[in-house]
């Protein structure tokens, strides 16, 4: 369906066309003319789907109705820094020929960047993109009128849950005006969500995008190995790649910050480029990694789960997971930065001896059998993809 046919306010449409927005996706399909008529509403679907776009333009597009006035008027709350970076992009992008402001507020940065954070809060920001840690630090101080918000929205709501700000976000949702307009969007939606949904939003519009299904464009493999094997494989797979290709994109996850810079160490020795991303990094190291990713300056980056939600790089060609994830959703959100917006991409998963039940918990949430590669001959042989049965001891 066309933009135009939604109920959008036309000044949002010389954005859209700057944006290269021209048909709307199935979720802003759904979700734009219930955030318009004012409905609370939940909405179950992935990144990828276009989501960011399907708050972001009715919010806009309701605000330019309303009268100009310095207050902060919508509240966005999202789990990363980079996640609240990428919306204000966005936002920014869509709001060009709107009156709209917004500013993004999240930890890391330096004293004075805490200083222009409160300086939005106070003048008035139309738009406030927060992660949830940050957001609470500037309550305490009172300087925040709160007031005045008339939506809120919270975005990867499950990841958020995840980390652990479930009552932070109660705190917040209960600092705001009681009659407002609450959007909460999810990849899953868990008990503890419902139950979230439950204490902060009212009479609900539900709208459910088929969950856990990979972009079709994605072509999925695996390889049954032992753990020392890993690195020799990263390096064949790449060299393979470099053959058939000029290398550009590969995003490797690993699931801890130990892992990934050993990954990136080992890489780096072989003669590979390849940087680093994770928590442990200051925040300038952290934006300029992913500045130079995008920008192709990096060709390899090796990532823990921080990179697995949300963020938006065009162009990543290969995913491997270099541990099957333990969460069987974090495999749809890992190989989901590959083939977005129906490019095509490749996503390659180790699957080690103790990690077989977890990648077939996953064959089964996707309802597919990825198909197993076989290791390069010159390599030992890998592990069987069975279950080890538990061994029975037997009474004396
Ligand atoms: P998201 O799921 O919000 O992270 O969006 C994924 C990607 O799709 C982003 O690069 C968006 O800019 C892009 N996108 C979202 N909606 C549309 C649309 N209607 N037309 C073209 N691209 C879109």
């Amino acid at each position: 369906m066309k933009f135009d046919k939604l109920g959008l306010n036309n000044q949002l449409e010389s954005g859209l066309d700057m944006m290269g927005f021209e048909k709307a996706t199935p979720i802003q399909e759904k979700a734009i003319p219930i955030i318009l008529q004012g409905k609370d509403l939940i909405a179950c679907a992935q990144t990828g789907t276009g989501k960011t776009a399907a708050f972001v333009l009715p919010i806009l597009s309701l605000l330019s109705e309303k009268k100009q006035e310095n207050k902060v008027k919508a509240l966005i709350i999202a789990p990363t820094r980079e996640l609240a970076k990428q919306i204000d992009m966005q936002i920014e992008g869509f709001s060009y020929y709107t009156n709209s402001s917004s500013y993004p507020i999240y930890g890391g940065g330096t004293g004075p960047e805490f200083e222009n954070q409160k300086q939005a809060l106070i003048k008035g920001t139309d738009i406030i993109i927060c992660t949830p840690g940050r957001l609470m630090a500037h309550l305490k101080f009172n300087y925040f009128d709160t007031n005045s918000i008339d939506y809120l929205i919270l975005d990867e709501a499950d990841r958020m849950l995840d980390m652990g700000f479930y009552d932070d976000i109660i705190t917040i949702a209960n600092k705001l005006p009681k009659k407002r307009q609450t959007l909460l969007f999810s990849a899953t939606m868990p008990l503890k969500i419902r139950k979230l949904a439950q204490n902060i939003l009212i009479n609900p519009e539900n709208i459910s995008l088929a969950i856990s299904k990979p972009a079709s464009g994605i072509k999925q493999s695996a390889y049954l190995t032992h753990d020392e094997q890993k690195i020799k494989l990263i390096k064949s797979i790449l060299q393979k790649q470099k053959k058939e290709k000029a290398l550009s994109h590969v995003l490797i996850f690993a699931s801890s910050i130990k892992s990934v810079k050993e990954i990136k160490k080992m890489l780096n020795r072989s003669g590979f480029k390849a940087s680093d991303m994770h928590s442990g990094l200051d925040q300038d190291q952290r934006e300029e990694t992913i500045r130079d990713f995008k920008n192709k300056k990096i060709n390899i980056l090796v990532a823990t789960d921080i990179l697995s939600r949300g963020i938006d790089i065009k162009g990543i060609e290969l995913v491997i997971n270099y541990e099957v994830p333990h969460d069987a959703e974090d495999y749809v959100h890992r190989i989901g930065r590959t083939a977005r917006a129906d490019n095509t991409g490749e996503a390659i998963t180790f699957i080690n001896s103790k990690q077989i039940r977890n990648f077939k918990d996953i064959e089964k949430l996707i309802e597919n059998t990825i198909p197993k590669s076989p290791l390069p001959d010159y390599f030992k042989k890998g592990p069987k993809y069975e279950l080890i049965k538990k061994k029975k001891w037997r009474k004396r």
